[in-house]
């Protein structure tokens, strides 16, 4: 099995909710006591989100560029950064190392494709929603992306790190972004992207009848899967040589 190096603590509620999903996917996948070969490189939140504030992202990218090449000389196979948000510097951050950066946008475009859907609602923090990285990387798989209305991306901006990046979850946030929802929906979206990786503590499938598309869930689940088959590979290679 592959070692997946996660670059997170933006923020570590939705770092332990990966760490978690690695484990259990791996053992859902090997069962017995198998559990994920990772390496989980944590920041100080707070210094990230006042950059974040500030618009200093090259100096972010340059931290998380710093904490990608740890990761790597620590002995990770494959990188995943693990916010949608920082992957406005994506491309800083994977120029740092040799080692694969598994893009959070690619991972969830394929998944809407293979859902057969082309026009999708993404939520995410303002700059997620406002800015042109995340969006730009979907439309480049042919995906059509609406974002919510200004209000409602206020709002959900302020529920994400005023809330969720704290650890609280509360129905009445639940119930705002459901109806965000719904209006993206009555804008013609035919599924919706939970575009920042703490979304989906606060919202899950059952809670309406849209598909969503939960990136925390999709882009651990693609690493665990690039993980396992690596080591398939080599189990084959072996058989073929021996
Ligand atoms: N985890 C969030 C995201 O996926 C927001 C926190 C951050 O700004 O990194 O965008």
């Amino acid at each position: 099995m592959l070692t997946i190096g996660m670059l997170g603590g933006m923020s570590w509620e939705s770092s332990a909710h990966y760490y978690r999903l690695a484990n259990e996917l791996v053992r859902e996948r090997r069962g017995g006591h198998h559990s994920a070969r990772c390496l989980l490189y944590s920041v100080d939140f707070a210094e990230i989100e006042r950059m974040q504030a500030a618009g200093e992202w090259d100096d972010a990218g340059r931290m998380l560029a710093d904490a990608a090449r740890r990761v790597e000389a620590a002995g990770a196979d494959l990188l995943l950064l693990c916010t949608n948000t920082m992957h406005r510097v994506a491309d800083q951050v994977a120029d740092a190392v040799r080692i694969p950066l598994l893009h959070i946008a690619d991972v969830t475009a394929a998944e809407v494709r293979r859902h057969g859907l082309h026009t999708v609602g993404l939520l995410g923090t303002a700059f997620t929603m406002e800015q042109d990285f995340l969006r730009s990387r979907l439309a480049g798989h042919g995906l059509t992306v609406l974002v919510p209305e200004a209000d409602d991306r206020k709002m959900i901006h302020k529920v994400i790190y005023d809330e969720l990046c704290l650890g609280e979850v509360t129905e009445s946030s639940r119930a705002a972004c459901l109806k965000a929802i719904d209006r993206l929906i009555g804008a013609g979206a035919q599924g919706v992207i939970l575009g920042c990786t703490e979304i989906e503590l606060l919202i899950r499938q059952q809670d309406t009848a849209v598909l969503l598309f939960p990136t925390t869930l999709l882009h651990i689940t693609a690493a665990v899967e690039q993980a396992i088959a690596a080591e398939a590979t080599a189990v084959a290679r072996a058989v073929v040589t021996a």
